[in-house]
């Protein structure tokens, strides 16, 4: 039985499974209703199918009970947003609780004998649809929601002395109905699956700059705002570094537009490759990137500038037959309690501004704004 989906790049992995998860969330939910209902509806409804079994009625309950425990739970966990327990949790504990609860009904109903047995066969093609529904992740869970309770079920009917001649024909269309229901969630994980692809690919596109592959403008955005907070909240530092190339129009305008294209790329990888993990460079506009220093201080900041800085000073760049000494000013500004993004922003701006002034090829620190607005309020 090989089922296996479509295969996710890895640095989406993550992502994937929180959608997964959020799609196995709403199943749990919608499964648990509905679980909820019938099971209420067919311990009631006994005159009604048909079934003269009243005297079972406490031991049918009793199967059924699991059920509606796991659905009520289910249901009161997602409304009160309590239990942070995965639902694919919830999901196994509710397939294997239908399970044991129709299999349980079953040799009921072929020990004792009576009637209804239609009845118990109708509920096993209901059940298998409706739980194989429930292995969103696919195959390992069906094995588990499946291959368990009827191995539990076979030592269970051979322990009771009840004959497989009388049982394997029950089982044909139930089966039937759990390809069906197989096939199903395999075709809507793999819609669901291509169209996170496409979404990933497109939010890709839209946050990266084409050019030097590095994070937009628009992108950069969130990241600084979340540091923002995160600076407010725990009152950790971080800095802001903004760095322009050096008469970079000279370059386009001696070697060629193309040339001044390969020193953007060339100065984008340098600049990473002297940057921490956790650091984001963005290209800014132009030929101005901004550098995010998340738990950075300004002295660390002063730092990182000076690498950033030495990284395109210390060789210059080939370009076809031409070696380019391409240097970049940088200013550098750090967070300050009340500041808002744009107010770090503008001060790395100005620094970048002195370190023109003063001669370029250099990092220069911003001043301290004399009262941080918003300060002590
Ligand atoms: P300064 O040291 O004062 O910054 O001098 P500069 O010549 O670098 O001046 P400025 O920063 O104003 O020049 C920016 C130049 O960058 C102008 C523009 O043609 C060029 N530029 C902006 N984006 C690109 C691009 O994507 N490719 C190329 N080749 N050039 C670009
Ligand atoms: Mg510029
Ligand atoms: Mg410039």
């Amino acid at each position: 039985m090989q089922l296996s989906g479509p295969s996710i790049p890895e640095k989406w992995q993550s992502a994937y499974d929180e959608h997964l998860q959020a799609l196995e969330g709403k199943v749990a939910v919608v499964a648990a209703w509905l679980l909820l209902v019938t099971v209420v509806i067919y311990q009631f409804s006994h005159p009604l199918r048909n079934i003269h079994s009243s005297e079972f009625l406490g031991l049918e309950f009793l199967f059924r009970s699991p059920v509606i425990l796991v659905s009520i739970v289910t249901l009161l966990g997602h409304y009160s947003g309590r239990f942070r327990w995965p639902s694919r949790y919830f999901l196994r504990v509710m397939g294997l609780s239908v399970m044991a609860m129709i299999l349980s009904l079953l040799l009921l109903y072929l020990k004792t004998g009576t009637s209804g047995l239609y009845q118990i066969s109708n509920g096993l093609v209901i059940s298998f649809f409706g739980v194989s529904v429930l292995a969103v992740r696919g195959p390992k869970e069906w094995m588990l929601l499946f291959l368990l309770p009827l191995a539990v079920f076979a030592g269970a009917a051979i322990y009771l002395d009840i004959p497989f001649t009388g049982i394997l024909p029950l089982f044909f269309d139930p089966l039937m109905m759990m390809v069906i229901g197989m096939i199903v969630m395999e075709a809507l994980r793999r819609v669901l699956t291509s169209e996170f692809e496409a979404r990933q690919t497109l939010g890709e596109m839209a946050a990266t700059d084409q050019l030097t592959g590095l994070l937009n403008r628009r992108a950069i955005w969130p990241l600084l705002n979340h540091e923002l907070q995160h600076a407010q909240r725990a009152g950790t530092p971080f800095s802001l570094i903004l760095g322009d190339l050096d008469l970079f129009k000279k370059v386009n305008d001696t070697y060629g537009h193309d040339a001044g294209d390969l020193v953007l790329q060339e100065t984008a990888r340098r600049l990473e490759g002297a940057l921490r993990r956790q650091d984001a460079l963005c290209r800014w506009g132009g030929e101005e990137l901004l550098v995010l220093l998340p738990d950075t201080d300004s002295n660390g900041a002063l730092e990182v500038a000076e690498k950033l800085r030495a990284s395109m000073a210390d060789s210059p760049i080939t370009a076809g037959d031409n070696r380019i000494h391409q240097t970049i000013s940088l200013g550098v500004a750090s967070f300050q309690t009340g500041d808002a993004v744009d107010a770090v922003v503008s001060r790395a701006d100005e620094a970048l501004y002195q370190a023109k002034h003063k001669g370029r090829n250099r990092a220069e620190m911003a001043a301290a704004s004399e009262a941080a607005p918003g300060a002590g309020d």
